[in-house]
Parts: structure tokens; C-alpha cells; sequence
């Protein structure tokens, strides 16, 4: 069964949210939707893949259809959503599909074209409810690296590698595959950096963070690493705290329903207006308000504040901060409309990646960098347990044990959502407690 093997190889989703993909592979759904779109700016391992692993990217969509198909008794329709941009994914893999079932829906080159409810809706014409997930609308959307990787499970290999963009202020940028548990320390050396004083971007620009901490690992849903310069415009920007955010806003916040308009969510027909919750925070009132709540809807994406906003705040970081009151106060969301309306305007609104790469002050870092496939050298790695949505893993294995690539070292506790870890080198375990474990090679 299919949910089995995802589940013994410890696959969760490598798009960045980390569902266990074994319960994914477990609803059948009608419509499949595989997400090619890769629209954070400077990112391009999953291009990268869709032109050099195509066919092991389709063996993993087309096994998921065949275990759905057996329990659905009906052929499920495969969608592979690919950026316009993309021109030589999409001839790989239109001309590697010809003939069968599966179809390209070419993207248009926009931020966020890879959000799964914007896919969804492009695929499927149908709109995920207030608060929902894509199954709602009999939806499933699965990113190109982890149907590889399940095409790797079927064959037998685990997760213990994924395909990383690294860039930014570097001599060296390249798309590359780097054992799982890899410390910045080992990668960003090699990398050359440009400049002294830097920062690492971990994941994309808009939905990424920043840290300077080299001791930081690789996990299994990093897509990518930047070097930036830390005097960087966007560095800056993205490590304003969050007390100077909530006073900026309360000083020039001109309610000028910007950030409204741009948001992906109420284009949809959700009712998440941003510049309402604004104004709402900005004259502090209750939490408990159909106003405030409706933050609990932003899925983060940053189109308000690193586009829309005139005066450059950040309603994203306000609302993840109201997010985490709402949630310390009990009080859960109350908008569950099933029935939204796409706003006439969302065919205009889209965010075109080059204009917003330029506004980010990045586009001296949209390139697009040569793989490399000479190894790391990596000498230890620290697999973190907690890299998927649910209960953190248990370690099964004790300081002092020699493992082998590929050996399973954690489980899931019982009856929990979870997922599994495999050694990502062969080594000695030097250490393990609840958060991590640490290899050291031999
Ligand atoms: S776009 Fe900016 S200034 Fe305008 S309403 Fe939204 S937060 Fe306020
Ligand atoms: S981050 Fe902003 S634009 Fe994105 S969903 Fe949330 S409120 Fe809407």
C-alpha cells in the first residue's frame, strides 16, 4: 500500500509545510495536482528536477492515481502545474506525458501561483472553504520533490537527501542535494560568500526567515539558503520586531485597503480583509471580534507587506503575532464559509515574480545556478525530529551506535501524526535526546 511505503521512507511534504505525506496519499481524491509552480523568487531546485527527474517525478504522480484509482473505482485526473517561465519543464514533461491521462497547466509567472488553494482553483475551477484544505473540494496538491521522493521509496530509499537551491552573495551558487541534517557550517563556507557581514535567508524570500546561526540544519523541507549582506534592505525589513512593526502601523496605517487588494485569500472570496484588521488593531480593540478572528484565515504568504503596502508595514507579522493571542486565548476560528466567491479583480492581481524580485532588492540574485553533483564531504549531521506537522519522533537508536545510511533511527509515537527519520550518513550516533539526533561520520 501506498500510505505504508511514504510512511516507512519518513516522506512529508517538501514544499515547506511538512504533512506527513502518508495520510495525504491515504484520502483518494479526484482531481491530483502536482506543484510545479516554485514562485518564491530565486528558487529553482524544483525546476531543476522537473527537467532532469521527470520521469521518476511521474512514476511517483502516477502511482499515487493508481492508489486512488483502486479505491475510487474511477481514473483520478492529474494536473502537473508548471510556471509558464519553465519552457524546458514544460516540453519535458509534455512530450514525456504525451499520450497518457495526465495534463500541464502552464502557470502565469506570478506570485503566489504556488499557494495549493490558488492551485487548486486553477486546476479545478473550485474554491477551498474558509479555513480548509484542499481535500474539501476533492483536491490534492503534491510538490514535485516529494512525488520524487516517493518514487524513490518505491524503489526502497528513504528520505535522507532533498534538492536545495543555494545563492545570494555567494561565488558559487548552484542547485545541489545535500544529506538531511547538514549544518549551514559545513555548506556556506564552500559556497564563497561575498561579503563578510552576512545573513542566511532559509526558504524563499517572502515566506522565508532569517538567521545567523551556522549551527542551523538542513531538514526535509528546506528548499533553499541565501547568503545576503546583513545592511540588506529585505534583511532589515524582515528582522523589524514586532513591537516597532504594531507602532509603525498605529502611526501610518492610512487604510488605504492596498494590502486588501493584493491579498490571495479574500481574492478568492475569503473574508479576510486585511486593512480592516489594521484598523481594527490599530484602535486596539477586543480580540474576540469577527474582525480580529478572521486573521486566523492569512496563510502568511507576505503579498500584503513585501508588495502592497504604500507605507511598508506589515500586516503578515501583526496578524501572525494576533494568531498566536487568539490561539493562547482559546479562541478558535469562526469562518468556515464553504461557499466563496472568486473576486472579478483576482485575474488582475496576481504579483509578477520579476517586478516583485526587483522590489525586494533581489534580482542581482535571480539567477538560475548549475547543479552540483560532487559530494559534500559532509562530516556530521543533526536530524532534527520535529521537521513535520504532528507529534515529534522518538529516537530508536543510543549514543555510541554505529548506523548505516538510509537505517531507520526514529519512529512515531503511538497513534500520533508523525513521521519517520533515517540516517543520512553512515556513522557513529554521538548524541540523541527528544529534539534531535547526532551522526558523526567515521
Ligand atoms: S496597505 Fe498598508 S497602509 Fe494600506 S491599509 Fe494596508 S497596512 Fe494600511
Ligand atoms: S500574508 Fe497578507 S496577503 Fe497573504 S494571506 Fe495573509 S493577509 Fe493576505
Amino acid at each position: 500500500m501506498l500510505p505504508d511505503v511514504a510512511r516507512d521512507a519518513g516522506i512529508i511534504g517538501a514544499g515547506g509545510a511538512g504533512f506527513p505525506t502518508h495520510v495525504k496519499v491515504g484520502t483518494p481524491v479526484e482531481n491530483i495536482i502536482v506543484n510545479g509552480a516554485e514562485c518564491e523568487p530565486l528558487m529553482s531546485g524544483d525546476q531543476w528536477l522537473m527537467e532532469n527527474r521527470a520521469g521518476e517525478m511521474l512514476a511517483g504522480v502516477s502511482a499515487v492515481a493508481c492508489e486512488f484509482e483502486a479505491k475510487l473505482k474511477k481514473r483520478p485526473r492529474v494536473v502537473i502545474g508548471i510556471k509558464k517561465k519553465y519552457k524546458k519543464a514544460i516540453e519535458v514533461i509534455g512530450s514525456a506525458i504525451s499520450g497518457s491521462n495526465m495534463e500541464v497547466l502552464e502557470l502565469p509567472n506570478i506570485y503566489p501561483s504556488g499557494d495549493e488553494q490558488f492551485l487548486v482553483y486553477e486546476a479545478t475551477g473550485k474554491i477551498v472553504p474558509e479555513g480548509g484544505i484542499p481535500p474539501m473540494v476533492n483536491s490534492l496538491v503534491m510538490n514535485v520533490g516529494t512525488l520524487v521522493q516517493l518514487n524513490d521509496a518505491l524503489g526502497g530509499a528513504p528520505v535522507t537527501e532533498r534538492t536545495v537551491t543555494l545563492g545570494g552573495a555567494v561565488a558559487n551558487p548552484c542547485v545541489t542535494s545535500l544529506p538531511i541534517g547538514t549544518s549551514f557550517a559545513e555548506i556556506i563556507p564552500q559556497l564563497g560568500p561575498l561579503v563578510d557581514d552576512y545573513v542566511i535567508l532559509v526558504n524563499g524570500p517572502m515566506m522565508g526567515r532569517i538567521t545567523e546561526d551556522l549551527s542551523e540544519v538542513t531538514t526535509k523541507t528546506m528548499g533553499g539558503l541565501f547568503v545576503l549582506p546583513k545592511r540588506h534592505s529585505h534583511v532589515r525589513r524582515m528582522r523589524r520586531p514586532i513591537a516597532t512593526e504594531i507602532k509603525l502601523s498605529k502611526s501610518v496605517c492610512e487604510v488605504c485597503r492596498y494590502c486588501t487588494d493584493f491579498c490571495p485569500r479574500f481574492l478568492q472570496g475569503h473574508s479576510l480583509e486585511p486593512h480592516k484588521i489594521m484598523r481594527v488593531i490599530n484602535y486596539d480593540r477586543d480580540l474576540d471580534t469577527k474582525t480580529i478572528t478572521s486573521a486566523q484565515l492569512c496563510c502568511e504568504c507576505g503579498a500584503c507587506d513585501l508588495w502592497a503596502c504604500p507605507m511598508s508595514l506589515s500586516p503578515r507579522v501583526i496578524f501572525r503575532e494576533f494568531k498566536k493571542k487568539l490561539n493562547e486565548a482559546g479562541i478558535k476560528n469562526t469562518h468556515n464559509n464553504t461557499e466563496p466567491k472568486i473576486d472579478p479583480q483576482r485575474k488582475f492581481r496576481g504579483i509578477p515574480t520579476e517586478r516583485l524580485t526587483a522590489r525586494l532588492g533581489l534580482t542581482e540574485y535571480d539567477i538560475r545556478p548549475p547543479f552540483r553533483d560532487n559530494p559534500w564531504n559532509v562530516t556530521s549531521v543533526k536530524i532534527l525530529l520535529n521537521q513535520h506537522v504532528g507529534a515529534p519522533s522518538i529516537p530508536i537508536v543510543e549514543a555510541g551506535e554505529r548506523v548505516a545510511k538510509n537505517q531507520q533511527i526514529a519512529k512515531i509515537p503511538d497513534k500520533k501524526l508523525g513521521a519517520i527519520y533515517h540516517a543520512s550518513i553512515t556513522g557513529m550516533v554521538t548524541k540523541t535526546d527528544s529534539n534531535s539526533i547526532t551522526i558523526e561520520k567515521q
